[in-house]
């Protein structure tokens, strides 16, 4: 079996906190021997449970890597029992290009795993994370948002499992996160997941969606910091009482959650995030970019329940998602 070339620059084991990098060799144009760098700081006190917590899995996501950059430098080894790992920009290439995928392979990271030691860039941070990190963790946090072409109401989520008692800690979890919204979420496209393969390794699994459109707001950036210190509570890394507001319960019980764009054009909303929908109802419309004189085609919801995430740019294309509407349990 080929070795992994990333190699930290700090020790993952050792008590205090540690700030350094992953760091894996890139030989390129612009620098023969040069590496791709990824952030990494490591907390610890004495043995106990261990969390990672990771952002920038989606390069143009703000929420989990500014709660993250800031817990790195709050946090106390004091504070906690156990050892926290922050990686609050996973996929540094994508990140630091401002984009979904990588620049240097055009990879999603988030359809990458688990990855392989001799691959892409991508492969090859995946297959690392898989292999070295996530083995350490007893409870993972993932943090995703819209991006630039998504937006959505702020919710942390666990999946539907095979593993119930597994299913059950995960969604205990993400009651603890406590976003406004806790969704028990089905994938479209579960292949190739951080997620998944977290999952199959038998660990706690959250993950969030906290809003999107490119940027982080004052609000969903609090939610993310309120989230990650009620996580490390539950976990018993971290002392002290979660801080619970009401949070509203959704389920995305079947593939008819998901609305898709048939036509291109521009989309004009006829609802907007958060809205009541019931089945056959259009939630948006797409005009022509090209004409005039031609009404828009509809697009209609499937089921009833509310909407939750939605399409962000004007212009919209053939296959594009519309909108997510997800059922209040
Ligand atoms: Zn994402």
């Amino acid at each position: 079996m080929t070795h992994n070339p990333i190699s930290p620059t700090t020790p993952l084991d050792a008590e205090g906190t540690h700030h350094g990098f992953l760091r894996l060799p890139h030989s390129r144009d612009d620098s023969a021997w040069g590496s791709v760098m990824i952030p990494i700081t490591v907390i610890r006190n004495g043995d106990g449970p261990t969390a990672l917590l990771t952002g920038g899995n989606h390069g143009d996501e703000y929420e989990g890597p500014l709660a993250l950059q800031a817990l790195a430098t709050t946090l106390q080894p004091d504070q906690i029992t156990g050892r926290v790992i922050i990686l609050p920009m996973m996929n540094l290439p994508a990140f630091t290009a401002g984009l979904r995928c990588s620049p240097i392979d055009g990879a999603n990271m988030n359809r990458s795993f688990p990855g392989k030691p001799d691959g892409t860039v991508t492969q090859k941070i995946c297959h690392y994370i898989a292999t070295e990190l996530v083995p350490l963790a007893d409870i993972v946090l993932d943090f995703h948002s819209g991006g630039r072409t998504l937006d959505f109401l702020p919710f942390a989520a666990a999946h539907i499992l095979d593993d119930k008692a597994q299913e059950a800690a995960s969604m205990a979890a993400v009651q603890a996160f406590n976003a406004p919204y806790s969704v028990r979420m089905l994938e479209i496209d579960n292949v190739g997941m951080f997620d998944t393969e977290v999952e199959s390794q038998g660990k706690v699994f959250v993950t969030t969606e906290l809003g999107g459109a490119g940027t982080a707001s004052a609000k969903t950036t609090a939610i993310a910091r309120k989230g990650i210190n009620n996580l490390l509570i539950h976990a018993g890394i971290l002392s002290g009482t979660l801080e619970q507001h009401q949070t509203v319960q959704l389920d995305m019980p079947d593939d008819r959650c998901f609305v898709f764009c048939e036509v291109a054009g521009v989309i004009e909303y006829l609802v907007d995030l958060g809205a009541p929908v019931t089945a056959g109802q259009p939630i948006a419309h797409i005009w022509p970019a090209d004409r005039t004189g031609v009404l828009p085609a509809p697009c209609l919801a499937a089921r009833n329940g509310i909407l939750a995430a939605r399409h962000v740019p004007g212009l919209i294309k053939l296959g594009d998602f519309v909108g997510l509407v997800a059922v209040e349990i």
